[in-house]
């Protein structure tokens, strides 16, 4: 869609084919009375209807920098707000260690800060740097140290108010003047698990403020659509994109199974490459092979529609709970809050063999699955949660995969006159922001060759 905005404001005409019967692709957004279909299974969505009862199954977030999608909401008028990735009240699992017990991310991460901290001045103070320091430079670096770690004044870490207090530490606590013991840094970082998630909201993509649009992701697609739905047939599934003597022909059937052809000076391909592969083209030996091996990741999404028990009895407002086990995360609704009920994504596994198996589970079973593992976490979700969809990328028809593996290059090309484009084709696969950098690199290649660059 971004491709024919933008190709028609250079005054180009443009037809888009779209095999389903709206745009918007994976920025699919579920509401009471939807309908997900996978290759081989249906759902119907029943959470009640209410504006902020929805489950973002694709897209969620946007990084405050993804400045061609964030301009285009300025430019339509989409309305955004905070998400939340790290909520240092939301909490840590592992089966294995801390007997099992949700750990709040406060307090593992004041502690992995004081052990650092500690560690380092410690060294400083011994001269045990290679690293030669000036009188000054060692100063200037302890006093960082003593804030960053909220160390005592002898440099030693014995515990933080930053970690919440003893009684109930997973509310935050409540016995103030008390310290948490402190844990040693030797025992936090046993586990690469909680090294990784503690550090996931450093990546570029994922910092503090990130941001949604209000009422569910597919705002922003309605928006692009209600620009260019005038050129959009729907229900055209695209079954052959052929090379033409001076252009090219994209054939195409509607759902009753009747054929139509198109005509046209160029065809820029956004179609997943699991889908793709399997369309027969005129696509140089090339494009076929990288169409063919291109990965794409297994993720699914798992929610439910539960009474708010994580707010009302945790004190924990949106955010990400993280567990190593397969479900992998646990989402809390960034809006809506305090309102009687609200969707709790109840598992969020991004690929590998966790996404596999619940790709390769009926939703029944991904239900049950989902429901047993987050009560691991929190107990409530086995009596409370109800109403539970998913969403396996992989079998989504149209779509086949999450986001793009590979790292592309052929496909970067155009092959005569058709260009390639698709999140999976850019320097943010996996991004929205990735998808629209793709259009634009495709409407580049077309616009200099027609200059004749
Ligand atoms: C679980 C998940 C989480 C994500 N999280 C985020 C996030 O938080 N933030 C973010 O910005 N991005 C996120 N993404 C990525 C984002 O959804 C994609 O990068 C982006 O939507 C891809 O856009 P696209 O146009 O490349 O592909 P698509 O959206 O897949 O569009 C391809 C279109 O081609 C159509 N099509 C396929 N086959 C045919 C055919 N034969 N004939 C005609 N039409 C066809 C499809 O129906 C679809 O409309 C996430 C994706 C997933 C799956």
């Amino acid at each position: 869609m971004t491709a024919a905005l933008e190709m028609t404001r250079l005054g180009y005409a443009c037809t888009l084919l779209e095999a389903r019967g709206s745009a918007g692709g994976r920025v699919l957004t579920l509401r009471a009375g939807d309908v997900v279909n996978e290759v081989d299974s249906s759902q119907s969505c029943q959470f009640d209807f209410d504006e902020d009862l929805y489950f973002n199954a694709g897209p969620s977030r946007i990084a405050q920098h993804h400045e061609s999608l964030l301009g285009y909401c300025r430019e339509f008028g989409v309305k955004l707000e905070a998400f939340t990735n790290d909520n240092r009240g939301a909490w840590l699992h592992s089966p294995g260690a801390f007997d099992g017990q949700p750990q709040v991310a406060r307090r593992l991460l004041a502690d992995t800060r004081g052990g650092i901290a500690e560690l380092l001045s410690t060294a400083i103070n011994q001269d045990a740097l290679d690293q030669a320091l000036t009188e000054a430079d060692k100063a200037n670096i302890l006093a960082m140290l003593r804030q960053f770690g909220d160390l005592d004044i002898n440099n030693s870490y014995s515990g933080t108010p930053r970690a919440g207090f003893p009684g109930q530490e997973n509310v935050g606590g409540r016995q103030r003047g008390e310290l948490l013991p402190a844990r040693r840094l030797q025992d936090l970082v046993t586990e690469f698990f909680w090294e990784l998630r503690l550090s996931f909201s450093q990546g570029f993509d994922q910092q503090p403020v990130m941001l949604q649009p209000a009422g569910g992701m597919d705002r922003i697609a309605r928006a692009f659509e209600s620009r260019v739905v005038d050129d959009i047939v729907f229900e055209a599934e695209v079954t052959e994109v052929r090379k033409t003597a001076d252009g090219t022909r994209v054939i195409y059937e509607d759902r009753s199974g009747t054929s139509s052809t198109l005509e046209a000076d160029y065809c820029i391909v956004t179609i997943p490459a699991p889908v793709l592969a399997g369309i027969a083209n005129d696509f140089s030996a090339a494009h076929q092979a990288e169409i063919a091996g291109f990965q794409y990741s297994s993720a699914v999404r798992v929610a439910f529609q539960a009474p708010r028990f994580w707010e009302r009895e945790h004190n924990i407002y949106g955010g990400i709970t993280w567990t190593d086990q397969d479900i992998t995360q646990i989402w809390y609704p960034n809006h809506g809050f305090q309102r009687e009920t609200g969707i709790l994504v109840g598992a969020y596994i991004f690929d590998g063999a966790a996404g596999n198996r619940f790709t390769d589970m009926p939703p029944a079973t991904r239900i049950d699955t989902t429901t047993a593992q987050a009560s691991n976490v929190h107990p409530q979700i086995r009596d409370q949660a109800s109403n539970g969809i998913s969403v396996a990328w992989k079998k989504m028809p149209f779509q086949r995969g999450g986001w793009g593996m590979s790292n592309p290059s052929v496909l970067l090309t155009a092959d005569d006159s058709i260009v390639f484009a698709g999140e999976h084709l850019s320097i943010l696969p996996g991004w929205q922001e990735g998808a629209i950098l793709s259009a634009y690199s495709a409407i580049d290649q077309i616009v200099d060759r027609d200059r004749g660059a």
